[in-house]
């Protein structure tokens, strides 16, 4: 069986002090426990330390991830973080190809390959993102372009514990829009997914891996797509910059 997994993606909001705030509030939330859910919160780079502090000090049920990483060990690669440096301040996790990263800095499949493979070396669960463009989606080529982009994301990656893998299919139009997907899209492109990693690394493998759905998800729609045989949980933007929201959204899971 599959834990679900429920993923707060703060972007590029909040300042120390406000990630720190944020954190504990969602701390103090969900201090009854959160049962076998696997919540994490991505906060950006430089607020990492400030929140695993908050979770060791309140006992807080999440971890910790990142947003980027660089998949070189050391050396001069001005700006970037690597996988030993988010290692050391305690993230667990790390966001991957998201369609931000793809869409404004140029993040290609291959980047994103190298990057899981870093990661899972140091221990790192990478969160690989996957998802469609409107124009691609309207052409009918959904599932093949996501299934393509799946393929050259994993290859040649061990996924013998395939609970150390997870991939957050997120389709772009729906980002940030307030526009989601119905559950049935998207339980047709995770299902996909599943049946793409089963071709490539066996069925027992792609039943481990947890495969999220994201874009405008929120309290109120979550429950929907968690119902889905193949939606393991959800990569949460803009409702997870709220500690009850959020916690309203890991409840539901
Ligand atoms: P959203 O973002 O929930 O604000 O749409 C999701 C994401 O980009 O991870």
């Amino acid at each position: 069986m599959r834990n679900h997994v429920m993923a707060g993606n703060w972007k590029m909001n909040k300042t120390f002090s406000e990630a720190v705030e944020l954190a504990s509030g969602l701390a103090a939330e969900l201090k009854g426990g959160v049962g076998d859910v696997d919540v994490i919160v991505a906060p950006p780079a430089v607020d990492l330390k400030g929140v695993a502090e908050v979770i060791e000090q309140e006992q807080a049920p999440f971890a910790l991830s990142a947003q980027n990483v660089y998949f070189e060990e050391s050396g001069a690669y001005t700006g970037e973080t690597s996988p030993s440096m988010l290692e050391s301040v305690g993230a667990t996790y790390c966001i991957i190809g998201h369609s931000e990263r793809r869409g404004y800095f140029g993040e290609t499949d291959e980047d994103v390959n190298k990057k899981a493979k870093k990661l899972m070396e140091h221990g790192i669960v990478p969160i690989s993102c996957c998802g469609e463009s409107l124009e691609v989606r309207e052409a009918g080529k959904h599932v093949e372009f996501v299934c393509d982009q799946v393929r050259r994301d994993t290859e040649g990656l061990d996924l013998s514990d395939p609970s150390k893998y997870i991939i957050a299919y997120e389709p772009i139009w729906a980002i940030g829009t307030g526009k989601t997907a119905t559950a049935d899209d998207a339980e047709e492109v995770c299902g996909a997914i599943r049946r793409t990693l089963a071709e490539v690394f066996g069925q027992e493998t792609a039943d481990g891996v947890r495969i999220l759905y994201g874009g405008s998800a929120k309290p109120g729609n979550v429950g929907g797509f968690l119902e889905k045989d193949d939606v393991d949980g959800a990569l949460v933007g803009g409702a997870s910059l709220k500690a009850d929201s959020f916690a309203e959204m890991v409840r539901a899971a």
